[in-house]
């Protein structure tokens, strides 16, 4: 059960400034009214010397309950198709493949004039379908696994035939990896002189990726985004990999599906760009997702045309929640509104006793008012730019400003908009603030932040973020003396 300061001091008869102090000591910033977490339970035990157990929370128990499948019947299994993910280092093609895979597989009097990107289609290859899902990197895609939501079932690592293995392939690769799910290499740009395929080989072999043609097991497929070449190869391999894994689910079970994306929608409320994992998700259906819950009012499908129903690992977009669910929820049906509702407001309630006990995450100016008091020795950060030359020229910027007293830390920095796993990295680190330049979180990671606590500062000069930071930090300076 979760426990406040207060009350676990009284339960060992300490006095809630112990407590605190305690964990002062080691860095961990908390006031009588926070939820102590696990780690910090333990810490406590040890130094007083008492046996501490944690049991689970009851919102874990909550979520648990949705997850788990109930009563499977494998006799109504059928085979389901394969969803995707292409993951890649920047600029090496995952958007214009994704495009390319999508606009040469959709009759164009089907396609009604669609262009734009979107998060997640499904196409059809000798008949049988792909869904392919876009994830905002490889950070966020592991942030999803986290939540239980492991949507994929194949990933494709896209590497440029004429640049080679770069720092986010490798990041990818372990991603991947950890993920344990089949991998096929697509080597884009093979259109482009210096395209070197053996390159790629070899360089994917030295990082355990060792090509089937060298002996190893995994596949490496030639293709360009820009002219299509071996674009079919690439999908008859992922449906091959996908009998392999004899992927299958029950149309008939209560639906069940993970949101890959979701905004707020003028005119519309909140949509949810959603995957069915099992059964078959309907228009009228009572669906509950984390805190929030509704009845499914309209469903238009990846062409944005209105259908009545998404079958297994097919995609849309879902009209009818109360709110906006954060991305990687599971949206689940249920068998009445009452129990919809019932469910989410549970939740709700125990995400906002959360909320409430955090008074630890802080904004830039308490932060410097912290610094003053001497309680904090650095300023975790985390810089997120649209390019990697102004992320580097700010990182390295941000790392010169320090003082005998106070220096900031960059704890990760990317190239790429603010993300959940940016989010859940933040929340990781007491007092972490998350700064953007040229990027801005989309309006799920907005709200998201703000429930969280978590302050996120944009900005569109360098100078600006910089000074900034300078000022937070100087402003303990002029304090202290
Ligand atoms: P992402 O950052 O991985 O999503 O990469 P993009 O899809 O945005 O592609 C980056 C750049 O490479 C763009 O200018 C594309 O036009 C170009 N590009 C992508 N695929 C190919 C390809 O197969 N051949 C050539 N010549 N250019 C490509």
């Amino acid at each position: 059960e979760d426990i406040r300061v207060y009350e676990f001091a009284e339960a060992c008869g300490k006095s809630p400034a112990e407590v605190i102090t305690v964990l002062f000591g080691l860095g961990m910033m908390v006031t009588k009214n926070d939820f102590l977490k696990q780690d910090e339970l333990e810490i406590l035990g040890e130094e007083f010397g008492i046996e501490v157990t944690v049991k689970d929370a009851l919102e874990d128990a909550n979520y648990v309950e949705d997850y788990q499948e109930e009563e499977i019947d494998e006799s109504n299994f059928v085979t389901r198709p394969p969803v995707v993910t292409i993951m890649g280092h920047v600029d090496h093609g995952k958007t214009s493949l994704l495009d390319k895979i999508r606009s040469s597989k959709t009759a164009a009097s089907e396609a009604g004039g669609i262009t734009q990107h979107i998060t997640a289609y499904t196409i059809k290859q000798n008949n049988q379908k792909i869904t392919f899902v876009d994830t905002p990197g490889h950070a966020a895609f592991s942030a999803m696994r986290a939540r239980g939501a492991s949507v994929t079932d194949i990933v494709i690592i896209v590497v440029a035939a004429d640049d080679g293995v770069k720092q986010q392939t490798e990041e990818v690769i372990s991603h991947a990896k950890a993920a344990n799910c089949p991998i096929i290499v697509a080597v884009n740009k093979m259109d482009k002189e210096g395209a070197n395929m053996d390159m790629v080989k070899a360089q994917m072999a030295e990082r355990d990726m060792t090509p089937v043609d060298w002996g190893g097991e995994i596949e490496f497929i030639p293709v360009s985004a820009k002219t299509g070449e071996g674009i079919d190869d690439l999908l008859e391999n992922i449906l091959l990999q996908s009998e392999i894994l004899e992927l299958s689910a029950d149309p008939e079970a209560k639906a069940k599906a993970t949101v890959v994306e979701a905004s707020l929608e003028k005119g519309r409320g909140p949509v949810a760009t959603v995957i069915v994992q099992n059964g078959t998700l309907r228009v009228g259906d009572n669906i509950v997702c984390d805190t929030t819950y509704g009845r499914v009012k309209a469903i238009t499908n990846d062409l944005g045309k209105q259908v009545k129903e998404l079958g297994l690992s097919e995609t849309g977009r879902v009209l009818g929640l109360n709110e906006v669910p954060v991305s990687g929820t599971i949206m689940v049906a249920q068998d009445s509104d009452k129990e919809a509702k019932d469910i989410a407001t549970t939740r709700a309630e125990h995400a906002r006793a959360k909320e409430l006990s955090k008074s630890t995450k802080v904004s830039l100016e308490e932060m410097s008012g912290l610094i003053a008091e001497g309680k904090i020795k650095q300023l975790p950060v985390i810089l997120k730019a649209d390019v990697s030359g102004s992320l580097e020229a700010i990182k390295t910027s941000l790392e010169d400003i320090h003082n005998d007293e106070v220096k900031v830390k960059v704890i990760h920095s990317g190239v790429g908009g603010i993300t959940e796993s940016d989010l859940i990295l933040a929340s990781a680190s007491e007092g972490c603030i998350i700064l953007g330049f040229n990027v801005r979180p989309t309006g799920a990671v907005k709200s998201k932040a703000k429930a969280d606590g978590i302050t996120i500062n944009t900005y569109s000069i360098i100078y600006d973020l910089i000074d900034d930071i300078k000022d937070a930090l100087s402003g303990m300076m002029s304090a202290i003396i």
